[in-house]
């Protein structure tokens, strides 16, 4: 009998989900509208109408074991989605015990960063590893620590928010309304404001002259950069070093095996990875050197955010209460 789970991801605009097993295939995937649905309610009819529909298309006989639900600003202690700025829904909003309702299964939700975690930890690059830290680089960045195999959750369920960590008090200007936070340099949107800066002072011709801040995005300073481009190839230093140094502290915290990078800007290889490693092991405690990996997330592809929130199901199985129910 096939063991299954369901993921969802609820992002901005769409909400991703999937049917998981064991192994980490996704034998069922779809999406829906987020960005559409104003009330939850109605949101979470279509949802659920949705996941009724791909479970009973599943061949043979299987065992749902439960719901995994990826979200910004998701609540692991209390199953909420609380004041996330990104969806269309305000206040708290009870998404656990809503699914668990209306499925009768367990269900999980955490925020995204750290359901990536659990998902490396479970079908990635991380099985075996009991500490580690999962970095996701998409419009912001988003961290997910397991220290001694298990995922940390914090007092609040916030734990490792290190994209909202400071990299220079009086620097840019971010949506959590502090000043310098490392996701201002160290995202999608940290490269472009880097490049707009760097344009701002080199004299040199660059391709990125001359594309509006909106049309501008990372594959194409990658693409720049792997032409050559001074300013491009400035911009992943720059981008590089600030990592670097931060991920230089961040290790004496947990002592980590490895720091896995996710998504948008870890998928320019090299160009990100090499000025990285380098300023990690300039700025780390002489201790810590040569013993830190960084390395690509195993789960670079369109499921991941399926994988990663079907993860948490698996996870809590395997390593907390396995005779529990969840939520
Ligand atoms: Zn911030």
């Amino acid at each position: 009998m096939k063991e299954l789970t369901i993921g969802i991801d609820i992002g901005g605009t769409n909400t991703k989900f999937g049917i998981v097993d064991r192994d980490g295939n996704v034998i069922f995937h779809d999406r829906i509208s987020t960005a559409g649905h104003e009330e939850f309610r109605d949101y979470f009819k279509v949802l659920s109408k949705a996941i009724r529909q791909a479970m009973e298309a599943i061949q043979g006989e299987y065992k749902m074991y439960g719901i995994g639900v990826g979200a910004a600003n998701g609540n692991y202690y209390k199953g909420t989605i609380e004041r996330a700025t990104n969806l269309p829904w305000k206040g708290i909003t009870p998404v656990a015990e809503m699914f668990k309702e209306e499925f009768d299964l367990p269900a999980i939700i955490t925020n995204d960063a750290n359901a990536a975690a659990v998902g490396e930890l479970v079908y990635g690059a991380a099985k075996g590893m009991k500490d580690f830290i999962v970095v996701t680089l998409g419009t912001g960045l988003g961290s997910g620590f397991v220290s001694n195999g298990q995922l940390l959750n914090g007092k609040h369920g916030i734990a490792g928010e290190l994209g909202h960590t400071s990299v220079n008090p009086a620097g840019r200007f971010c949506n959590c309304g502090k000043r310098g936070c490392l996701e201002t340099y160290v995202s999608a949107t940290g490269i472009k404001r880097t490049v707009y800066k760097l344009l701002a002072d080199h004299l040199e011709p660059s391709e990125l002259r001359g594309i509006s801040f909106d049309n501008l995005n990372t594959k194409m300073i990658t693409e720049c950069a792997i032409r050559g481009d001074v300013v491009a190839l400035a911009a992943f230093e720059y981008t590089g070093r600030i990592l670097g140094m931060k991920l230089a502290e961040t290790v004496v915290h947990t002592d980590p095996e490895a720091i896995f990078l996710f998504g948008g800007l870890s998928l320019a290889g090299d160009l990100i990875f090499k000025p990285t490693i380098r300023h990690m092991e300039a700025n780390l405690m002489p201790l810590f050197r040569g013993k830190v990996k960084v390395l690509p997330s195993a789960l670079q592809n369109q499921a991941a955010p399926i994988l990663g929130a079907s993860s948490l199901v698996w996870n809590y199985l395997d390593n907390a209460h396995p005779k529990e129910v969840l939520a």
